[in-house]
């Protein structure tokens, strides 16, 4: 009877490129924790740990947490950017946002949230309502010691308690608050030109309107 065609798959381990002395990673990971401990005493970025709670290291710009809510100027609900467009609600995977438009007494939209609620015991910190906000008006918080043991007075937060100003942003994500500015002040920039230019506009059409509208009335006088 035939042997089986031998397989092209070599499934025999592949061979060891250089000698590892058993143990050297371990004493090579105690020779970088020794070196920590006696540069800590004169080298501040050799010091890895704080005295936490009292001391708090620097958090990463790219660490994420659960979001907040801009708002422009001093009031914090007054400022608030956030248009309850509903886009970031939608998007939500784990649908943990809540939103009410807020509306007038014949029903027309004002354009901002009466009610802009998340809750963060479902939020799995994923920042996609801040990727797909057009009105740059939500983005990911630093914020980690939110630890309670009331589930729901604590962990549902409401609109006054996720509203951080512009410099809390400016502060927490530098770079990201000042390109965030810098667009936002181009695009003011470019409307209050092109309202400037509608108005000269309007100005040249009603000019030769009211030139016209006075010598009218001379006209007739002299006739
Ligand atoms: S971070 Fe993700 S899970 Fe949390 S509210 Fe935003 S979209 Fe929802
Ligand atoms: S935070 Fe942004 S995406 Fe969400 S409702 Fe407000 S404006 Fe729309």
């Amino acid at each position: 009877m035939d042997s089986p065609a031998p397989t092209t798959r070599d499934s025999s381990p592949p061979p060891p490129t250089r000698w590892a002395v058993p143990g050297i990673g371990l004493l090579k990971g105690l020779a970088v924790t020794g070196l920590n401990m006696l540069q800590s005493y004169y080298r501040k970025e050799r010091m890895t740990t704080v005295q936490y709670p009292e001391e708090r290291a620097p958090i990463s710009p790219n660490f994420r947490n659960f979001p907040f809510l801009v708002y422009d100027g001093d009031e914090a609900m007054a400022g608030l950017r956030c248009t309850a467009c509903s886009i970031c609600e939608k998007e939500c995977p784990p649908q943990c946002i809540y939103i009410v438009l807020d509306r007038d007494e014949n029903g027309k939209s004002l354009k901002r949230p009466k009610v802009f609620d998340i809750d963060v015991s479902v939020c799995m910190n994923c920042g996609i309502c801040a990727e797909v906000c057009p009105f740059d008006s939500i983005y990911m918080d630093g914020e980690y010691e939110l630890a309670t043991d009331n589930r729901f007075g604590d962990l549902l937060f409401h609109k006054e308690r996720l509203a951080r100003s512009t410099d809390y942003h400016a502060k927490l994500r530098p770079l990201q608050a000042a390109e965030v500015a810098a667009r936002r002040k181009a695009e003011e920039d470019k409307k209050l030109a092109a309202q400037a230019a509608k108005e000269a506009k309007a100005k040249l059409e009603k000019e030769p309107k009211e030139l016209k509208a006075k010598e009218e009335p001379q006209k007739g006088a002299g006739a």
